[in-house]
């Protein structure tokens, strides 16, 4: 796409999008009067307008009929959980038996852990990113001391190259390789919170069963971002929340992702609770567990049923979307931003990176003797520029008090979101983001340059 720095170009893009009038279906956030530019989709997404007669359906049934509406309300608690597998599959790719939707994330993670964790003392290695989210550090180095090993030896860090942000899927691969004898599980982010880098999961799981290890990934910040498809890369398991990209409201309810390879082992150790025992006799409340069938049998206590009432309400616009129209106009609204940032700095010669023949266009630039050096441009964008290699959100550093550019986005109505200790994420989704807020961005960054930042 050729894209323009025009207003009219923005507005002409939205008119043609077949999914503008999703942003109908959301309460974007205003102030004085003005609706925002929201860009925090992949922190809290905002809220369906749909979510409010779901609860209320439910505060209306229990209101109604008390503990009967267990089996008698409009969607009858006891099953809860089924309202949800189908679309919930749709979104990550697998089948409805691989998914169940409960708790929070982080508690699914550790879940995860005790069926898929099981170290000997060979093999006993955990791969991840170096700086995943404080939460998946937390959980991977509380199993490992769990399991009685030393964390600093048990967690392998992947860490980008000298003077890159982002890790190349070959260094990933030789990494796991380089471990092919000591390595349990690669457990990686499915889109790091802080780049914004997409990982290439179809490559990496078959890298990590090609040494014997499993493959699972914390998917909070690629669950309904990417065309993901959990089934059919053989992933092994996976967890994700539902507040982010999936707009289900604070403190949302989770999904796991279990392949059905796993999902009927009856000997994988698990920590069970009632809800994840064979459903056709758990009132029986009889002695010794029974897990039902795939991914539910991973179930531990009775469904929370306002948090994912608001989460079928939101799955079913991802399912009136559809992930793959949703993955299209996101690649096209993410590269509109990049333009429009790039156009910012225009003029700056950057040229690709000959070393590694990746799109470092916005990283890598030369100096007076031409030799290659890190960029001096007012910020960088240190998201891949391929679309394979991203979702929606672009994450930039500026070189200069970033704290201030942050800010005077603010003060133009316009919300970003600021991870320590130097990043601007933006996230334009494309279930409820415009052209025309993307095109906002670019004039309040040229505005902002022009002063007196640079
Ligand atoms: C958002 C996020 C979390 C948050 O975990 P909760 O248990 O939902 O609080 C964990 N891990 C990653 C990678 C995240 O992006």
């Amino acid at each position: 796409m050729e894209y323009q720095n025009t207003l009219a170009f923005a507005q002409q893009l939205d008119k043609e999008d077949p999914l503008a009038s999703f942003r109908n279906q959301y309460y974007l956030p205003q102030k004085d009067g003005k609706t925002l530019v929201y860009l925090c989709g992949n922190s809290l997404g905002l809220q369906p307008k749909n979510a409010r007669a779901a609860i209320e359906q439910e505060l209306n049934d229990w209101a109604r009929l008390g503990v009967d509406g267990h089996f008698d309300g409009k969607n009858p608690w006891m099953y809860y959980h089924h309202f949800l597998n189908e679309k919930a599959a749709h979104v990550v790719g697998a089948n409805p038996s691989e998914v169940v939707i409960m708790n929070n994330l982080t508690t699914n993670l550790h879940l995860m852990m005790v069926s898929f964790y099981r170290p000997t003392p060979a093999r006993y290695k955990i791969l991840m990113e170096a700086s995943a989210f404080p939460s998946d550090q937390y959980a991977m180095e509380t199993q490992a001391r769990f399991h009685g090993f030393n964390p600093d030896d048990a967690i392998i860090e992947l860490i980008p190259r000298e003077g890159e942000y982002t890790l190349r899927t070959e260094d990933i691969l030789a990494k796991i390789n380089a471990h092919k004898n000591d390595l349990a599980l690669v457990m990686m982010g499915g889109v790091n919170y802080y780049t914004g880098q997409a990982f290439d999961m179809k490559t990496i799981t078959e890298a990590a069963h090609a040494v014997g290890a499993i493959a699972g990934f914390d998917l909070a910040h690629a669950a309904g971002n990417l065309h993901l498809q959990l089934h059919n890369w053989d992933v092994d398991f996976a967890v994700w929340c539902s507040y982010k990209y999936l707009n289900s409201g604070p403190g949302g309810t989770s999904g796991v992702f279990v392949n059905e390879r796993h999902g009927n082992n009856q000997d994988l150790p698990r920590f069970a609770g009632w809800w994840g025992h064979d459903e056709k006799e758990r009132f029986k409340m009889k002695k010794g567990f029974k897990p039902m069938q795939g991914a539910a049998g991973w179930q531990l206590s009775n469904a929370q049923i306002f948090p994912m009432a608001i989460h079928k309400a939101s799955l079913d616009l991802f399912e009136e979307a559809g992930m793959a129209n949703l993955r299209k106009k996101s690649e096209l609204l993410t590269g509109y931003l990049e333009y429009l940032l790039m156009d910012v700095i225009h003029g700056e010669s950057t040229i690709p990176d000959p070393s590694t023949g990746r799109d470092a266009i916005h990283r890598i630039s030369r100096d007076a003797t031409n030799k290659l050096v890190k960029m001096d441009l007012p910020f960088t964008i240190i998201t891949p520029s391929n679309p394979a290699e991203r979702g929606c959100q672009l994450s930039i550093i500026v070189k200069k008090d970033g704290r201030k550019l942050f800010d005077y986005l603010q003060s133009q109505g316009i919300l970003p979101d600021w991870r320590e200790p130097d990043v601007i994420r933006m996230s334009p989704v494309p279930m409820y983001n415009s052209f025309e807020d993307v095109y906002k961005i670019g004039e309040s960054m040229k505005q902002y340059f022009s002063i007196d930042n640079m």
